[in-house]
């Protein structure tokens, strides 16, 4: 049966990991538009040209733009299972997504809400910045991220908390503990 997960949170709550574990263990793929975007701009695509500067200014890319992403990796999926992270990001995204999944017939398993106060988010994020040299990870394009965060896709929260999808997940204490939190939420083996 055609299931989706879908991961919220502002940036380093760690959904990124979160999402690639769950994925790995329920057989499911993990579609994450930062990374899709990531290597469209590692690999200098058009869409890639135009993603850099908007990323690398902590601004969101444009709703048509990833809702083509979206549209073109679901297409390619007979049977959807898939985790959504990183996506979606606005109103206008959840509205395309809700359509899609009801022209797929692919039930919503739950929407994964995981937070972590602010300042652990950007110390996190500046940590990351210096394992993984990611040209967003810096203290002004991290501002911006939260700004992002807060503006456009926080209204997305409540807008799952009325259709009952919605799981608060804390995102601080270790991995396991996350994800075990996760486990409990969705109702899978824990
Ligand atoms: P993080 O959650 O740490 O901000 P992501 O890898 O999810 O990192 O996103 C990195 C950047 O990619 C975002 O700041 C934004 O510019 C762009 N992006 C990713 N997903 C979306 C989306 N669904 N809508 C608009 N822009 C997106």
């Amino acid at each position: 049966m055609a299931e989706a997960v879908i991961f919220l949170g502002p940036p380093g709550a760690g959904k990124g990991t979160q999402a690639k574990r769950l994925a790995s263990e329920l057989g499911f793929k993990q579609l994450s538009t930062g990374d899709i975007l990531r290597s469209h701009v590692a690999r200098g695509t058009e869409l890639g040209r135009l993603a850099k500067p908007l990323m690398d200014a902590g601004k969101l890319v444009p709703d048509e733009i990833i809702l083509g992403l979206i549209g073109e990796e679901l297409v390619a999926m007979p049977d959807p299972k898939v985790i959504f992270d990183g996506f979606p990001r606005t109103l206008a995204q959840a509205e395309a997504l809700d359509r899609l999944l009801q022209e797929r017939g692919i039930r919503l398993l739950g929407v994964l809400l995981v937070t972590a106060p602010q300042e652990e988010l950007v110390r996190r994020l500046l940590g990351r910045a210096q394992q993984e040299g990611r040209s967003d990870d810096n203290e002004e394009t991290i501002r911006a991220r939260m700004v992002e965060y807060q503006q456009k896709t926080q209204p997305l929260v409540d807008y799952y908390a009325r259709t009952g999808s919605l799981r608060a997940i804390n995102g601080l204490g270790s991995v396991d503990q996350v994800y075990q939190a996760i486990q409990e939420a969705l109702g899978v083996r824990a």
